[in-house]
């Protein structure tokens, strides 16, 4: 099994048939487990016994969907939750007490800008954000008393690329835990712990679901950190993944590696197409060329990822309501926050997303009124280039 390929680990990996030998992996709906003895029973509460105890400890589909991710990440162990903003403070509330300090990159998701500045803040975390890019900023930031670092490389939505490899040196130097929140490239595309990382962690409900079902989430890491550190946080904290959920999940993971190829070729080729677009001032796809940190996303990632931004011309009030009447003219692509779908999705980050974050916070990583981010889908890449085109040229 160890030496299976990735694309036979994403159908086969962690399948555990029932007595009844069904071909697809089994949905466990249960809460609970029954126990042949009262002896039983306390043998598994004093962990005598390796077994299922109840669905908020560990659920049968749950863990052929953790033992899957797991095998595709090349990571110790993992552990699936909710909702990847479960996943994401768990991670870090974790591992954190009073007193301790966080380093985070400035560019990120909405919710976990809320959880690193206002929600660990009042526990008496200190927290600071920096410029991701520059390596300077980290140094400076990474001072002994520095817990964890918390990214996102590609970041949503500027598709910020951070030198994952430069970033955890640093960090270990000072005995940090570096955390990264791998979602824009999946684990299909970048590989955090080849880079030094420690703790990935994922939303399943984009990439990994892929076809808009469901929530979930999942972190991995060593078998210390996931049995020692995050598993009693998540046991007792009780944010886990439905096992229905982790069964969508499972499903999703068979066609994950061959919808993210498909939709990194049309992302690929809707670049080409909007970066020649007058109505634009910018496009941005981590693979292509134009891409400030170009270079650096070759060498992290396997390909670009499905998703691009492009920003439309105009000053002040103009840029929004220019980007609102593309996003408005299109017919195809739909207008909605998520991302890694395989249907196109295009959201106004500053409006949407990040409107939580304060004007000068968007400025700081890109985030303008004039950009729209798209999550290329697994439609016609025709049909979606004719669609994005006729709708620019409508400005
Ligand atoms: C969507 C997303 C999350 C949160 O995941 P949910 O499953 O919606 O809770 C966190 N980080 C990034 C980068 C995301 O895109």
């Amino acid at each position: 099994m160890s030496d299976w390929s990735e694309a036979t680990a994403l159908v086969r990996g962690g399948l555990s048939r029932s007595p009844f030998d069904e071909t697809a992996e089994a949905l466990y709906l249960t809460s609970g487990y029954v126990y042949s003895s009262a002896e039983e029973a306390e043998a598994a509460f004093k962990g005598e016994r390796d077994r299922y105890i109840y669905s908020r400890y560990g659920n049968p589909t749950v863990s052929m969907f953790e033992e899957r991710l797991r095998i595709l990440e090349g990571a110790e162990a993992c552990m699936a939750t909710a909702s990847g903003m479960a996943a994401v403070y768990a991670s870090l509330a974790s591992i954190v007490k009073a007193g301790d300090r966080v380093v985070a990159s400035r560019a990120l998701f909405g919710s976990c800008h809320v959880i690193l500045t206002e929600i660990l803040p009042r526990m008496g975390v200190e927290t600071e954000l920096v410029d991701g890019v520059s390596l300077a900023a980290w140094e400076r930031a990474l001072t002994p008393n520095t817990r964890a670092v918390f990214l996102e490389t590609p970041s949503n939505p500027g598709l910020e690329i951070i030198d994952l490899g430069s970033v955890c040196e640093m960090a270990h130097a000072v005995g940090a835990t570096v955390i990264i929140d791998n979602i824009f490239a999946s684990p299909v595309l970048q590989k955090p712990l080849e880079f030094g990382a420690d703790v990935v962690v994922y939303s399943a409900t984009k990439h990994i679901d892929g076809q808009g079902r469901t929530l979930g989430g999942a972190v991995l890491g060593t078998s210390d950190y996931i049995s020692g550190t995050l598993m009693p946080f998540l046991r007792h904290t009780g944010p886990s993944l439905s096992p229905f959920n982790a069964w969508v999940l499972l499903k999703g993971m068979e066609t994950l590696s061959l919808r993210v190829n498909a939709m990194c070729d049309s992302a690929e080729h809707l670049a080409g197409v909007l970066e020649e677009h007058p109505s634009l001032s910018r496009m941005r796809h981590p693979g292509h060329s134009s891409h400030p940190q170009f270079a650096l996303a070759q060498k992290q990632m396997k390909r670009g990822g499905t998703i691009l931004t492009f920003t439309v011309r105009g000053e002040g009030d103009a840029a929004k309501t220019n980007a609102f009447a593309v996003m408005n003219a299109l017919a195809l692509c739909d207008i909605s926050n998520n991302v890694g779908d395989s249907k196109s999705l295009v959201t106004h980050p500053a409006t949407t997303t990040h409107r939580r974050i304060s004007p000068e916070a968007r400025a700081a990583v890109g985030i303008t009124d004039g950009m729209i981010r798209l999550s290329v889908g697994l439609e016609d890449v025709e049909d979606i280039a004719q669609d994005l085109v006729q709708a620019l040229d409508t400005l």
